[in-house]
Parts: structure tokens; sequence; C-alpha cells
């Protein structure tokens, strides 16, 4: 689903924020991406979504290589939903509409069935009850379930997530944890920033940690978390664990 071929990048001609990472990741996997602050996690990320350009390498998402081509990056924001840290919900609309705007104007489906497919995802993530209700009204983990459901409507092939739990108070990092863990249940293809240890053993299939701009190790969860090779993993997880 996604090939990643020795992707450079530099923000403004000069920091050089990915510096030649290879990865991919087949259908139905779950990759885990860990690593410091600041190390180039979002900004690998956000190119599988064409949210960032990078300057050399390739990049495949599904076969299709991510160019500059506008088409092309169409195509590419409609087969891979990006999920944040900061919810990023439309305020003044209601999750019900949240959740139906992007099939609605992108996909051109007809309102109806635009809502009937919301209304079934909100179920999914566990808050059809708050379907009339406005961002603003709703607990950080249930923003962050509507974001979900949104980034879904559009029936993505790929699930990019970036530190979904990190802006939430902790009683709320569970709820969020066991839909994405569903979604890897039902075969999702998925990519996930994030620190959270008990979701990566269980949920992922690899592990990698990415240093300044470099993907320093890649195993699976066993090996990651008990046995790792590098120098660099070892004081990263002596960090967090
Ligand atoms: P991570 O997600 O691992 O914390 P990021 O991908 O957000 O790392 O950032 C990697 C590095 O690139 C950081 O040093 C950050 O300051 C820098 N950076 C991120 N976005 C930009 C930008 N738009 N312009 C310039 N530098 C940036
Ligand atoms: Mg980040």
């Amino acid at each position: 689903m996604i090939i990643a071929q020795d992707v450079e990048k530099w923000y403004d001609n000069n920091f050089h924020v990915l510096r030649g990472v290879s990865m991919t990741v087949t259908k139905g996997e779950v990759l885990v991406v860990m690593g410091p602050s600041g190390s180039g996690k979002s900004t690998f990320i956000r190119t599988f979504n064409a949210l960032e350009s990078y300057q050399k390498g390739k990049i495949f998402v599904d076969g299709i290589l991510l160019s500059h081509d506008v088409k092309n990056i169409e195509t590419i924001r409609q087969e891979v939903g990006m999920v944040f840290q900061q919810f990023n919900l439309f305020p003044h609309l209601s999750v019900l509409q949240n959740v139906m705007l992007a099939p609605i104007w992108v996909r051109r489906w007809p309102k109806a069935r635009a809502e009937e497919v919301a209304l079934q995802l909100l179920e999914r993530v566990g808050i059809l009850e708050q379907a009339k209700k406005f961002p603003g009204q709703l607990s950080g983990g249930q923003q962050q379930r509507v974001a979900i459901a949104r980034a879904l409507a559009m029936q993505p092939k790929i699930m990019l997530f970036d530190e979904p739990t990190s802006a939430l108070d902790p009683e709320m990092v569970r709820e969020v944890l066991d839909v994405m863990r569903s979604l890897a249940d039902s075969g999702m293809t998925m990519v996930v920033v994030t620190h959270e240890v008990g979701f990566a053993r269980e949920v992922a299939d690899r592990v990698v940690l990415m240093a300044d701009g470099l993907l320093v190790e890649e195993a699976t969860p066993e090996v990651f978390f008990n046995s790792p090779t590098e120098e660099r993993t070892k004081k990263f997880l002596s960090q967090i664990l």
C-alpha cells in the first residue's frame, strides 16, 4: 500500500528533515512510528497524503507515484485518511455535518446517502447519540472519535494517525485507542505515530524508530520493546518506558 524509497526532504531549502527514509507498508498492516520530538515523524507521514512535498526519492501509495501533479494529489487524498493530534473538526458544523461534508463535496454523494453512512460511522465509533451536537460541546476523546469517523467517511484504503491521543486527558486515551484497535482488527492499513506502548505492543505488526530524519530501527513489537538492536532505540525506550 505504501512504498517509500530513499525519501529526502528539506525545509526552506536548508533544513534536511528527512535524510533518506525507506519503508513499506503492506495491505492490512499496522505500522507504529516512534521517536523523539522533532525527529521528522509528522513530516514523514504527511508526505503519504501529499500534505508535505519531498525533494528526493519516491513514494508510491497504492501504486500511485506521489508527484506534484494536482490530479494525482486529489486521488491520493481520497485514498488516505488522516487523524491529527488536534482533531481539526469544523467548529461551526454539527458532528453529523462534519462527517458528511467530504463525501458530499468530494465524492458527490447525495445528501441522504452521506447521512446514512455518517450515522453508521458515528455508531461504529460509539457516539451516535452526539450527532446533533457541535464539536465544542464534546470531550476531547469524543471529538477525536468524530475525527476518525470523518476520515473513514471517505472510505480510505489507508489511515494515518499523528499522535491521536497526545492532546487528550488520560482518561480519554483508552476510548480512542479502542476505536483504532477495532479499525486495525477490521483489516485497515494503518500508520500510527504514537508513544502508547501498550497499543504498539498489542496492535502493531511492526514498530519503527525515527531519529534525526532517519529510520534507525524496524522490528516486530516483541523485538522492538524487549531486545532492540540499536543504541538509539534503547536510549529512547529508557526515556518512555
Ligand atoms: P516530529 O513529528 O517527529 O516531532 P516534525 O516532522 O514535526 O517532527 O518536525 C521535524 C523537524 O522539522 C523539526 O525540527 C521541526 O522544527 C521542523 N519543521 C517542521 N515543520 C516545519 C516547517 N513547516 N518549516 C520548517 N521546519 C519545520
Ligand atoms: Mg509530530
